[in-house]
């Protein structure tokens, strides 16, 4: 057994004279989540319809479960639950019809998953679709995508323009899920904070291309946000190895760096400089460095 479940080699595709992906690499093993974080237009949805088959690979090769999802979309499709913020649902059905039409196509279904879901999002299985307001509409397209066992999840955006109590309440069901031996979740978001909170692994995209990739725990360790004092004024800012960001000035500066923290710590004594606090960056913090970065 193929231990990736997602498998992209040099995927790249143009849109006109533009490129929605540039050049991707990713390997997604078997239980973990993977959060694909960027800003709007980066190509996340255009990768995530390469794993529905919903495009075809221009360059490079997409294989999900070992399969070109082109190619064969049943041998795919039916061990992937997606959910999308544009999902569309039968507006005059309720939703204990939806869920039955729904769970009709997949003999996996776990009916006490289902009421476990229906009374942790507060759903009254009467009422129609056309009345839910946004969130209950989000969790019901959740509860269908999560009732059937999928192997792969494909989460687009899925909380995007939600209160945080309604998005609080997904991530703790996509938590629960991915407690559920060997599945596997791709979590799209440009909500760096929430990836952070569920995710294995990360690809940053920027631009079509991939800007950092890695587990949270390495991107974590690797950078380190400095707080630098300086005896003297300095007319520039500091140049420290793996600098992706400084600002402040001119006694004390801010930089974000991906460096080991003893080579930094020599860098900045011999600058004749003094490391005053030293933290984890935030993903999101990390991320705005490197798209800004002018030394990456
Ligand atoms: P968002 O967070 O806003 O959903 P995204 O990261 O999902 O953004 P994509 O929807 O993948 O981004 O779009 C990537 C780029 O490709 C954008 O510049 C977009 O305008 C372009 N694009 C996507 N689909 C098409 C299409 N069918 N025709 C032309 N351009 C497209």
């Amino acid at each position: 057994m193929n231990e990736y479940v997602i498998e992209i080699q040099a995927l790249s595709r143009r849109f006109g004279k533009k490129y929605a992906l540039q050049d991707i690499d990713v390997k997604v093993p078997r239980g973990i989540v993977l959060g694909l974080v960027g800003e709007n237009g980066a190509g996340k949805t255009t990768l995530i319809k390469h794993l529905l088959g919903l495009l075809k690979a221009q360059t490079g090769t997409v294989r999900v479960f070992d399969k070109n999802p082109v190619e064969d979309p049943v041998g795919v499709l039916g061990r992937i639950g997606y959910l999308s913020e544009n999902r569309e649902m039968p507006q005059w059905m309720s939703i204990n019809e939806y869920i039955r039409y729904t769970k009709a196509f997949y003999p996996g279904w776990d009916m006490e998953y289902e009421k476990e879901l229906i009374s942790n999002f507060e759903l009254d299985r009467t009422q129609l679709i056309k009345h839910l307001s946004r969130g209950q509409k989000a969790k019901v397209g959740l509860l269908v995508a999560l009732a059937y066992k999928p192997d792969l999840l494909l989460f687009d955006e899925p909380s995007s323009g939600l209160d945080p109590v309604v998005r609080r309440d997904m991530l703790t069901a996509i938590v629960r899920t991915i407690t559920e031996e060997g599945r596997t979740i791709v979590l799209s978001s440009h909500l760096l904070d929430e990836v952070e909170r569920v995710a294995d692994q990360v690809v940053m995209i920027h631009e079509g291309q991939i800007v950092l990739s890695d587990t949270l725990e390495d991107i974590r360790e690797a950078h380190h946000q400095l707080i630098v004092r300086f005896e003297q004024d300095q007319d520039q800012k500091p140049i420290l190895p793996g600098m992706l960001s400084c600002e402040g000035g001119p006694m004390e500066w801010s930089c974000l760096c991906k460096e080991k923290i003893d080579i930094l710590k020599t860098a900045v004594q011999n600058l004749k400089g003094n490391i005053v606090e030293c933290t984890s960056p935030s993903l999101d913090e990390i991320f705005v460095a490197r798209v800004k970065a002018d030394t990456i």
